[in-house]
């Protein structure tokens, strides 16, 4: 059975890097009918934090990664916290002293200094020289019975290679005699980092390790260990870096490089997910716009590119856009109309107002929180406040006025107003005589009418937006702004 993990360490935010590894586990698993499990890679007590664990679990919630076996939700592998299974590590470390794949070393610090200076005086690569690999029954009781420290010591085989197929590399191998015999736990009993990770893996029965290219180096010690613990060894693939537009690493310079920070800035899940799926993989044709059903149903790893993906943040933020708008009409205006009200640029969060201004805004929006400044740009210029006041009219330019007379007339008689109350037809009736009267028609029209009743040049359908900011003239739902 197909088994996938995700294995982060608390230790920051969930980056858009991890986001995708998690995302491609996730397709892989979801395609394949398999368990997606999540590990908690916590070893590193100093730098982890609960907050940390916490945040990237809210994050892949809200990604929509749900996973079947891990913290909150239990499985028959756990527990799921690496923290929480030092006595599992513990018992494979006895167990490859007793096979003789790792030995006590009993080298001081000093010690293993002395033999890096010795080894590049020599010009050899800097590895274990195999002091206590070699030592006798006799002398390793000694040590023990003067209770010196000591750590457990892999016994590298010195000579060949080590070759995996990685699914997305290809064949991958490495030069065993370069490596050197490697520490698995310290002398306070600590286990180190690649022997966990092989633990865990063998032990939760992960059938694919789906994860960053970083760790490929790895995978030669995680293989070794494999091999002595008698495991079968789970298929390997390595996805490649996200790169900045530059083709250095992204990092924070470049901009937000966290989940948090995409989802604050007003981004959707579907709109992330697609893209992050972008970032190296798609389905061979020209269409990019996929849901996360969709990508479970196209994914496949052997369609993962092994070069680095750029990551584009005007082509997510334009991918976000698409989303936004095949949104169900409901959910969108649920989202758009909780954000004004919280925002305080409207008292309500819901109705026809809502309704009608999500309706006419949305073609000019990407993000979520883009519609604060589309609804605040459209109220900027209340209805009639030119017109209605002669303080208003030096604003005008001079062909501008014929039009602001006559239109400043039918405000006065009521006229505009009553046809606004009839809503899109009243309107349309009311342009049209309105043009008939001066004989101007189209942009010549239009053009002065859109500037003098909604104070800018361009914006989203006119007469949508005349009757909105009627709407918002009558309703009160408009907080009074202080500014
Ligand atoms: N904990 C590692 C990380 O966050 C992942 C290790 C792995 O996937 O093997 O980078």
């Amino acid at each position: 059975p197909v088994r996938v993990r995700f294995a982060p360490s608390p230790t920051g935010n969930l980056h858009v890097g991890g986001a995708r590894t998690a995302l491609f586990n996730y397709l892989f698993t979801r395609s394949k009918g398999g368990k997606f499990v999540l590990r908690i890679e916590d070893t590193d007590l100093e730098r982890s934090t609960k907050e940390s664990e916490e945040a990237v679990l809210q994050d892949l919630s809200w990604l929509g990664l749900d996973w079947d076996e891990g913290p909150g939700v239990g499985g028959d592998y756990g527990p799921y916290r690496q923290s929480e299974r030092n006595a599992l590590y513990k018992q494979y470390a006895e167990k490859l002293l007793e096979s003789g794949h790792v030995y006590r070393c009993f080298c001081s610090n000093e010690e293993l200094e002395k033999m890096k200076e010795i080894a590049k005086l020599k010009q050899l690569p800097p590895v274990y020289s195999g002091k206590w690999a070699r030592a006798t029954d006799e002398e390793v009781q000694e040590e023990l019975t003067k209770g010196s420290p000591y750590t457990y010591r892999f016994r590298v085989p010195k000579e060949g290679n080590l070759k995996i197929v990685d699914l997305i590399r290809g064949e991958v191998s490495w030069n065993l005699d370069t490596l050197g015999d490697f520490v698995i736990m310290r002398s306070n009993g600590q286990p180190v980092y690649n022997f966990c990770v092989t633990v865990d893996d063998a032990t939760m029965a992960i059938s694919h390790v789906i994860r960053a290219e970083e760790h490929l180096p790895n995978t030669l010690r995680q293989a070794l260990i494999y091999k002595a613990l008698g495991f079968q060894m789970p298929f390997f693939a390595h996805v490649s870096l996200i790169l900045a537009p530059d083709r250095s690493k992204l990092s924070k310079r470049h901009g937000a490089t966290s989940v948090g920070q995409f989802r604050e800035m007003g981004y959707l899940p579907e709109g992330m997910v697609n893209y992050l799926a972008l970032l190296g993989w798609g389905d061979g044709t020209e269409n990019e716009f996929f849901s996360l059903e969709q990508l479970v149903e196209k994914f496949s790893i052997e369609r993962v590119n092994k070069s680095g993906a750029i990551f584009d943040n005007t082509k997510l933020r334009w991918m976000n856009g698409q989303h936004l708008r095949s949104l169900p009409a409901e959910e969108l205006t649920k989202l758009i109309g909780t954000r004004w009200q919280s925002t305080g640029i409207l008292n309500e969060s819901g109705g026809v107002f809502v309704d009608e201004a999500v309706d006419l805004l949305k073609d000019g929006i990407d993000l979520i929180t883009d519609s604060d400044t589309a609804l605040a740009n459209l109220l900027s210029y209340p209805l009639y406040s030119t017109l209605a006041s002669s303080e208003g009219k030096p604003i005008l330019e001079d062909k501008l006025t014929e039009v602001a007379a006559s239109l400043l007339a039918a405000y006065d008689s009521g006229e505009l107003v009553g046809a606004l109350g009839e809503g899109k037809a009243g309107w349309q009736k009311w342009a049209k005589s309105f043009g008939k009267s001066l004989n101007r028609k189209g942009k010549s029209l239009f053009m002065p009418l859109r500037v003098l009743l909604t104070g800018k040049l361009h914006g989203p359908d006119m007469g949508a937006s005349v009757l909105l900011l009627n709407r918002a003239g009558n309703s009160g739902i408009v907080s009074p702004q202080s500014d």
